[in-house]
């Protein structure tokens, strides 16, 4: 395609990059009214990674919403045709997935349970129907199959030319062979594109610049933690017994994914450990191109391959395609607005499945752009959730082989990374390894997820290697006094004259509390959804602490900044690192702080904090608890951490982990932030309207004041289960008779009741108190019985104010 030869000063909208993502993009800017919105491409359209992708669609993901963008895909690949008369390739043939293990086997039940919740048409079938749709197949291990008649394929190339030629009939242009070279920005907010042709001024920008979108983004100061692997498929001349278009078969226990290309074979792998590539190495000029072929690294993937499809023995080899494709630390893409930068939008990442994501990925992202919001909440892929330690090089090579690796491997709860560890430590860390801690990354924190670990745990979908120790923690807490540490927390200090006023106006509850004073609240977006959930410590007239989520505290930051008018006097700092939270809980605690000399805390209210010295550690300690067990958060200098631990461990209080807590948090009916809370839930709907201010004036009051008067349509029930040896998750659906009613959001054993504990949001005028539900775990239905309230309330802890 040529570039015209008027090339713009000014665009409202520049989109780098000219894969699917870019072209996605570009063509729904202009569906959605963005008719001057251009994208400038390096080399030629489809150049990067997307000319050679495998392009198969498959719909189900680990989220609703992220299973709607993909559904949202194969809708516009089969109807962009009739509207631009550019065919996309879309063949609608289904993908079969075949279990060769019985725990593969519960993955792919679990997986089939989601679907139903979320939509999906897929249904398990026999190991003959699966032959029958794969006659080709050794199905000699296969132990079942589940079925999704829905999936396909697109050729990616047509699918852009069929997006670019509906961008341009709506006035978009493009320009290839036009490097971006340069970023401008202006406090804080990007003001133009430097190219090799000229300047263009714009309003936005949108990074879909692949495996190079952490170069791309660093034009403009910001990090984006991507880095590419190398992506191996295997081709074969044709081979007997394959006629017309098939399904694709995914045998995800030998890494593979399968299936036809012009009457041969395409055999593609995501093996154990990948091979990560130094994007720079490959040169601005890489086009149309690809990497070597690596028999070697393949190897054992065609053994594989040749055990599953026989025919491979004697099939003419094409080629082994080899091609870059970008990663991140999670496994999850980037898709939104930078923290750093305004009107920087970032799409990129994809991880594999640019093609399948990209019509949905796109649209979501226009709309982003076009709105200022996404249309619904995609907090798993908010470029925001990575801390600045991710962009390291070091990190990103070490961690993206494992990633490649993950993407086929079953998916069992406590699973961790191996890679990249121990990048930022706690200031319990060296407390912590004396007490045998079994640490979890998050956020690149070592955070300990339970203590007397004995051997490195075997991850299962059945009862977890650590129940036994979990529950000693969790008895802990509950008849004695445990050690929590909630150093991960986030914590931003709000100071100035304005500070009451801004924070009165960001949150949802009422912030112009007195001195010593607690409050539990939410900040919203303008539809009432729930952006961050918080608690702040009031500390003077003019100054507040905030503690925010483990993983929020960059788009808590960056939303508060956004939201600071040029007039207001308040100034937000960024306290994380430099203080530690130590969380003790349970009944004996009033008599450790008493034998610690800090007796006074014993008259602390409900939600009230103030400073207190403890074995000579200054401490602000606030009565609350997120357990469900009398206690305090207690807040000292990260160097002092240490010493803190000690003197109340000398005093009987013992070390409890993160597993434990979550078991308490669902007893105690507890919301988290990613499980019930997003930004598409509102207070209402969680049943915090408790922590509503109704007399202030807030952002989001408005989409809250029209629902208040009706019933939400969705609740926060507890369901506590029958049986103590059901093994719920989170995210599976919940049945009332043959109906979904919902689904759970978090799930734990409950040790305190005993039983196994859900949390989960269902139809409200469906589900009452009492009722006897169904929770389908992995096809197996598991009777529970639904609450209004906490499965555990122990009297004398309670977390709200009185
Ligand atoms: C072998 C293989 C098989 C795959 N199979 C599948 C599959 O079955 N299903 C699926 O969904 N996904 C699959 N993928 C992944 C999918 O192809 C990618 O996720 C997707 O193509 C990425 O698209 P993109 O637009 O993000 O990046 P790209 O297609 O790489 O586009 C980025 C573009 O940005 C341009 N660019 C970079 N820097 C600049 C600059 N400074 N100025 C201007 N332009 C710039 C580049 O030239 C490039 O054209 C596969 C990938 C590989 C490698």
């Amino acid at each position: 395609m040529a570039a015209a030869d008027n090339f713009p000063s000014y665009a409202s909208v520049v989109v780098i990059g000219g894969g699917v993502m870019g072209c996605s993009t570009l063509y729904h800017l202009a569906r959605f009214g963005i008719t001057d919105a251009i994208l400038l491409e390096r080399n030629q359209l489809t150049s990067g990674t997307t000319w050679h992708s495998a392009a198969q669609v498959r719909a189900l993901r680990s989220t609703q919403n992220m299973t709607n963008l993909i559904r949202y895909s194969i809708s516009l690949y089969s109807e962009l045709e009739a509207e631009t008369g550019q065919a996309t390739g879309w063949i609608n043939k289904g993908s079969l997935s075949i279990a060769c293990n019985p725990e593969r086997l519960v993955h792919i039940r679990r997986q089939e349970s989601l679907a139903g919740l979320f939509g999906v048409d897929a249904s398990s079938i026999s190991t003959a129907e699966a032959l029958e749709r794969w006659p080709l197949m050794n199905a000699d291990d296969v132990l079942g199959a589940v079925w999704s008649p829905d999936d396909g394929r697109v050729s990616p190339s047509d699918l852009c030319a069929a997006l670019v030629k509906g961008a341009k009939s709506r006035g978009a242009s493009i320009f290839e062979d036009t490097p971006v070279t340069g970023i401008h920005t202006e406090a804080g907010k990007v003001r133009a594109v430097e190219t090799n042709r000229g300047t263009i001024q714009c309003d936005a920008i949108a990074i879909c610049t692949g495996l190079w979108s952490r170069q791309a983004a660093a034009m403009a100061g910001v990090d984006v933690p991507v880095w590419p692997c190398e992506h191996f498929y295997l081709l074969t001349k044709p081979v007997d017994g394959i006629s017309g278009n098939m399904p694709t078969l995914s045998d995800h226990d030998s890494h593979l994914y399968i299936r036809d290309d012009s009457g041969g074979l395409l055999v593609g792998c995501f093996e154990p450990m990948g091979k990560p590539i130094d994007p720079d190495g490959l040169g601005e000029d890489f086009a149309f191109a690809l990497l070597d072929e690596d028999w070697e690294h393949f190897e054992p993937m065609l053994e594989n391959a040749m055990h599953r499809l026989p025919v491979l023995e004697t099939a003419e080899i094409k080629m082994l395609l080899n091609g870059p494709e970008s990663f991140t630390p999670d496994g999850s893409f980037l898709l939104g607005e930078a923290a750093e930068t305004r009107g920087l939008f970032l799409g990129c990442g994809m991880n594999s499945v640019g093609v399948a994501t990209g019509g949905g990925a796109g649209m979501a992202l226009a709309r982003n752009i076009v709105d200022g919001q996404l249309p619904f909440d995609m907090h798993e892929a908010d470029p925001k959730r990575y801390p600045g330690c991710w962009n390291n090089v070091g990190h990103l090579s070490a961690r993206v082989p494992e990633v490649l690796g993950k993407h086929y491997e079953i998916t069992f709860p406590g699973r961790q990374m191996s890679s990249a560890r121990d990048l930022v430590r706690l200031p319990l860390h060296d407390a912590w390894v004396e007490q045998r801690a079994h640490f979890g990354q998050f956020y690149g924190y070592e955070r300990a997820l339970y203590f007397d670990k004995t051997s490195e745990p075997k991850l299962t979908f059945g009862k977890p290697d650590w129940f036994d120790q979990v529950g000693t923690e969790v008895r802990r807490a509950h008849e004695d006094a445990a050690l929590f540490d909630q150093s991960t927390f986030g914590k931003i200090l709000v100071t100035g004259a304005d500070a009451e006023a801004f924070l009165d106006r960001v949150c949802a509850n009422d912030m112009r509390r007195a001195p010593g004073r607690a409050i539990y609240t939410s900040m919203l977006n303008p539809r009432g959804g729930i952006e961050s959930d918080l608690t702040a410590l009031r500390l003077d007239a003019t100054s507040y602490r905030l503690y925010v989520g483990t993983t929020a505290i960059k788009r808590d930051l960056a939303w508060l900044r956004r939201h600071l008018r040029n007039d207001e006097k308040v100034e937000l700092v960024d306290e994380t690192r430099d203080f530690a939270v130590i969380g003790l809980m349970g009944p004996r605690t009033p008599a450790i702080v008493e034998a610690a000399g800090a007796g006074e805390l014993n008259r602390l209210g409900y939600f009230r904090h103030d400073e207190f010295d403890i074995a000579g550690v200054a401490v602000r300690a606030v009565r609350l608890s997120f357990v469900g067990e009398a206690g305090w958060e207690m807040t000292c200098r990260a160097a002092d951490a240490e010493k803190l631990y000690r003197a109340l461990a000398a005093e009987g209080a013992r070390p409890a982990g993160l597993l434990a807590q979550t078991s308490m948090r669902i007893e105690k009916r507890f919301l988290a932030y990613g499980h019930e809370l997003d930004t598409d839930v509102d207070p209402l709907q969680a049943g915090l309207g408790f922590a509503v201010a109704w007399d202030s004036d807030f952002i989001g009051k408005q989409a809250l004041l029209a629902a208040k008067d009706s019933l939400p349509a969705k609740q926060i029930v507890t369901i506590v289960f029958d049986d103590s040896s059901a093994q719920p998750l989170g995210n599976e659906p919940v049945l009332l008779g043959d109906r979904i009613v919902g689904k759970t959001t978090s799930a734990a054993f409950g040790y305190r009741v005993g039983k196994p504990v859900a949390l989960a949001f269902v139809e409200a005028d469906a589900v009452n108190a009492g009722a006897a539900v169904e929770v389908d775990i992995a096809g197996e239905p598991r009777r529970g019985s639904v609450s209004l309230r906490a499965a555990f309330d122990p009297a004398g802890s309670r977390m709200r104010p009185a």
